[in-house]
């Protein structure tokens, strides 16, 4: 293992350079030449990235084992990096590397990670470089004593607030926008940490669903409007209190035997000690505007977010685009995986039988190379595979949730016409997706989103489809509606942001449509 970061432990290769010398070692030292600089982790370039997960564990004996549970479970929220930071009262050690969450913690990783408490974080990476300096948990030695934190989302006000941290003396170990929020803690001026913390997550914005760690506390809060998930639960003990255990989605508690007991609310700090679970709302106020694209895409749907299981929402979104969009065909067929719950409930809708007619290669991924547009096309075909007897002769509506560029959807339908299809008709389980996120999910500029540059004629043109709608914003709502009456952003679909601070440059329409 050569890509591990044991705290303060630089020059450290990342995964391009690990592969390009694992590659240089069976094949003769001619790796430059057969892994670009551009090996592709995701061959599915029109995909949205969500930028991470994070878990926290308190009181159990082998905290890092269980936080290593936690981030398989949350894998899908990032695959570039991973983390766990474990205290054990006295000290606080720390391992982070590039790659997986299995492949990083291997049993002997583990074992010299001990203590009963954890946290731990798996990142891709939006703000910042990928490099391993800002993988998380980051670890900060400060006036306050020793922090560990993890981050998911995205603060925005990050310029004004790291300039005036560094005229006060601030230096930053890394490029990462989590070690705003330790130098806010350190250059507090309230007496005790759980003040200080507060007091940090008061003055920044933005989205942040965060797990911090002293060496005998946990702290977990998200951010006033509450983009990002953030759920609390215990883990029952034979011997000695229950274990408190937080993470970014609940599917995370079902492989630790965890029960969930609530989400951390929007602008709440929630405090673990051995004195117990204490809160205080740092933050009232705000309306909530949790990402609404969570239960489109991004969270499993064997997760409960937000107050709702993203697999009702999903279902529902299915039933609502039938309703709204229906046309005469003979099949539904969803674009896996993301695709499925929707399809599912299309299908049901509308009285039509639901097949698996794209078969997705779950092996291809991590080492295919993607290094020009026309071996990206091959990608596309790696990974997507149609099943012509379900297919041929048959009108088709595909099923998927979103449009970024276009160029994978006109692939796809290209598959399913070049299978047989007589006619195929797409449809998008959400509204055309017309403006960048700054929330935590790495979205291309205006200027590369096609809905924002076409209209949806113009893309059904594009993508070569017989017809092509999507779900209506109201019909969005309407499918993860509940009786909480959650606030959703939904920015990314109006070009409405709930927060003041933005890149004017990024929402500014595209000079020339392409
Ligand atoms: S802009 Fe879109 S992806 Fe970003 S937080 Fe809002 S709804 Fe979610």
């Amino acid at each position: 293992m050569s890509q591990l970061l044991f705290q303060g432990v630089n020059g450290v290769a990342d995964r391009s350079e690990q592969m390009k010398a694992e590659s240089a070692r069976t094949n003769g030292g001619e790796a430059a030449n057969l892994i670009p600089d551009h090996c592709s982790l995701f061959p599915d370039s029109d995909k949205l990235r969500e930028e991470c997960g994070v878990v926290a564990i308190y009181g159990h004996p082998d905290a890092a084992r269980e936080a290593y549970l936690a981030l398989y479970a949350l894998q899908h929220r990032g695959q570039e990096s991973a983390g766990i930071a474990t205290a054990d009262g006295q000290h606080l050690a720390n391992i982070k590397g590039m790659g997986l969450v299995s492949e990083i913690f291997t049993d002997d990783v583990l074992s010299k990670l001990p203590g009963h408490l954890a946290i731990g974080h798996t990142r891709y990476s939006t703000t910042g470089d990928s490099a391993l300096l800002n993988a998380q948990p980051i670890r900060v030695d400060s006036t306050k004593g020793l922090i560990a934190i993890a981050h998911n989302g995205n603060l925005v006000n990050l310029g004004n607030l790291r300039a005036s941290l560094e005229r006060d003396g601030a230096y930053f170990q890394t490029t990462s926008d989590s070690e705003i929020i330790v130098q806010l803690i350190a250059h507090s001026r309230s007496g005790t940490l759980v003040d200080a913390i507060a007091d940090s997550l008061s003055q920044v914005e933005g989205a942040f669903s965060i797990v911090m760690m002293t060496r005998d506390r946990i702290f977990a809060a998200r951010d006033p409007r509450g983009f990002r998930p953030l759920s609390m639960g215990r883990m029952k003990n034979a011997e000695g209190p229950d274990s408190i255990v937080f993470a970014s989605e609940s599917c995370a508690f079902d492989l630790l035997r965890a029960e969930f007991i609530r989400d951390v609310l929007p602008g709440e700090l929630v405090m673990v000690s051995q004195d117990g679970v204490t809160s205080r709302q740092y933050a009232t106020g705000l309306p909530q505007s949790s990402c609404v694209f969570e239960h489109v895409y991004f969270a499993r749907p064997d997760s409960r977010i937000f107050g709702r299981w993203v697999q009702e929402s999903r279902d529902e979104m299915g039933r609502q685009l039938a309703r709204e969009t229906g046309v005469p065909a003979d099949v539904v067929v969803p674009v896996p995986d993301s695709g499925v719950t929707a399809a599912l409930g299309y299908a049901e809708e509308a009285g039509l039988p639901f097949r698996m007619g794209l078969i997705r290669n779950h092996y291809v991924g991590r080492t295919f190379i993607e290094p020009e547009q026309r071996v990206r096309d091959f990608g596309v075909r790696l990974k997507l595979n149609p099943v012509h007897n379900l297919l041929a002769g048959k009108r088709v509506i595909l099923i998927d949730d979103s449009i970024i560029r276009g160029t994978t959807s006109r692939k796809i339908v290209r598959m399913v016409r070049g299978a047989g299809a007589t006619e195929v008709h797409l449809r998008i389980s959400c509204p055309p997706t017309i403006s960048p996120c700054f929330y935590g999910v790495d979205t291309p500029s205006k200027s590369e989103l096609i809905a924002a540059n076409h209209s949806v004629e113009g893309i059904r043109q594009f993508i070569e489809a017989d017809s092509l709608a999507y779900l209506s914003l109201d019909g969005l709502l309407a499918s993860v509606r509940d009786e909480h009456k959650t606030g959703y952003c939904t920015a990314c679909y109006t070009g409405n942001y709930p927060t003041q601070w933005v890149d004017v440059e990024d929402i500014l329409p595209a000079a020339v449509a392409p």
